[in-house]
């Protein structure tokens, strides 16, 4: 079935499913809980407990930890330079034999335990995407064969991170990939619930290595999600948060280091759950996470002329250098004159200056480019913001009150951004924390 009919309707309240009853689920097992022979039999201990209980098991798991890094790397020996259509092509091929092999492991220690599975490659599905190689999206997913599996009683392993395109090249959907593939085969099949285990126990309010005192939240807002993962906090990869969001797929994030024979009840309620707008959120916190980010630089166009067109020019020649550009701001003008500053990715900082420099400055008759890569991105975010005011300059005080400065400033209706210079960015978020009294259990 095409995905662009598969909206999982009755899944609308993102309600758990009862566990006592005979379920749909899919298990998305992240590389680290695949990462040893020994940690793929606690996975099939687990997933048989769970198909002992009645339920249907579908299977997602990443390739073992440090597999997929470890085959990009021997083609990055033989091909340093810069990449092709033809060369993605075979970087694909190769990459997704990191997932075909732990989905046959897994299914083998499956067969092990006593309990009848089969794996399938993308393409024996097939998972059908575009022909983006390295960055494919998913288009559609035929569930005939899972179904019929599922009906004769085995738990079904579906490779993750790659599927095939309308030619019959193996694609892969990029890195972090296998999230995206399990959440759309739930979404294709409607599954009662996607569970996504990983080596953290849950979604936290900020990263529990800079703020010891960081709460697990039990559920999590699917928007809110979504800014969380687009502003580095990395559990998830951002592609699986559109998709749950768009075919409202209940998602759960839960920690694959229990021991394998928990309770199911207990286990099904672990974790961080991902929510829906029209439910009932359990936590009311206005701010329910602070996020940060250390992957964007600073670019500042300065002295030009303030006039229409001047913005499209700018960002105009970098989208078309195919470089994404985060914060925007530019300050009134003096004399006729501005200054125009946005953010892009560390990666593509040079690139963007260089072009900058080279073309549009002078072709603008600008003063000067400068640019700053000792920066980091700091974010309040929660849905509590869009019927509360004055979240803001609640952020704004606590910085201020720690002395430090903020460089630019963006919202959005459920989150507040700033970039602050990258030397502050552990006391900004410890101080944020407090200030949100994120460190107190939720009233
Ligand atoms: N194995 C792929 C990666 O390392 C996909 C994934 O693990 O989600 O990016
Ligand atoms: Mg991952």
């Amino acid at each position: 079935m095409t995905l662009q009919t598969s909206v999982a309707a009755e899944h609308a309240s993102g309600a758990a499913y009862p566990v006592s009853s005979m379920a749909l689920i899919v298990h998305k097992y992240g590389g680290t809980s695949m990462g040893s022979t020994e940690r793929i039999r606690n996975v099939a201990k687990r997933v048989a407990k769970w198909a002992r209980a009645g339920h249907q098991l579908v299977v997602v798991p990443s390739a073992m930890s440090g597999e997929t890094n470890r085959l990009l790397g021997l083609a990055k020996e033989l091909a340093p330079a810069k990449s092709s259509d033809a060369t993605n092509r075979e970087l694909d091929m190769l990459a997704a034999t990191g997932e075909q092999a732990s989905s046959a492991l897994l299914a083998i220690a499956l067969q092990a335990e006593g309990m009848g599975s089969v794996s399938y490659a993308g393409w024996q599905v097939p998972i059908l995407t575009n022909s983006a190689y390295t960055k494919a999206r998913i288009q559609s997913i035929d569930d005939q064969r899972i179904r019929a599996d599922l009906a004769a009683g085995k738990v079904v392993i579906v490779t993750g991170f790659q599927g095939i395109d309308g030619e019959g090249h193996i694609t892969t959907l990029g890195r972090g990939g296998s999230d995206t593939s399990a959440v759309a085969v739930a979404a294709a099949m409607k599954a009662d619930e996607c569970l996504i285990y990983t080596d953290v126990d849950g979604v936290y309010t900020t990263d529990p290595r800079v703020v010891p005192e960081a709460r697990r939240l039990h559920t999590v807002s699917f928007e809110e999600m979504l800014e969380m993962a687009s502003m580095g906090s990395k559990v998830l990869q951002i592609r699986s948060v559109e998709f749950a969001g768009k075919y409202k797929v209940p998602l759960r994030v839960l920690s694959s280091f229990t021991p394998w024979d928990i309770d199911i009840n207990e286990e099904a309620r672990s974790g961080t759950l991902i929510t829906f707008e029209e439910d009932e959120k359990m936590e009311q916190a206005v701010v329910s996470g602070i996020a940060f980010n250390r992957d964007e630089a600073k670019i500042s166009v300065v002295g030009v002329p303030d006039k229409p067109g001047i913005a499209y020019q700018i960002l105009g020649a970098v989208a078309e250098a195919n470089i994404e550009v985060d914060m925007i701001i530019q300050n009134i003008s003096k004399d006729g004159k501005t200054d125009f500053s946005f953010t892009v990715n560390r990666n593509d900082f040079a690139r963007a200056l260089d072009l900058l420099k080279d073309k549009v400055a002078p072709a603008l008759g600008a003063k000067e480019v400068i640019g700053d890569t000792k920066i980091c991105k700091v974010s309040i975010v929660g849905i509590g913001m869009r019927s509360h005011v004055g979240i803001a300059s609640k952020m704004f005080r606590a910085l201020s009150e720690e002395g430090i400065n903020i460089q630019m400033i963006s919202t959005s209706e459920i989150k507040t951004s700033v970039v602050i210079d990258e030397k502050y960015m552990e006391l900004a978020v410890r101080a944020l924390h407090k200030a949100f009294d994120l460190d107190q259990p939720a009233a």
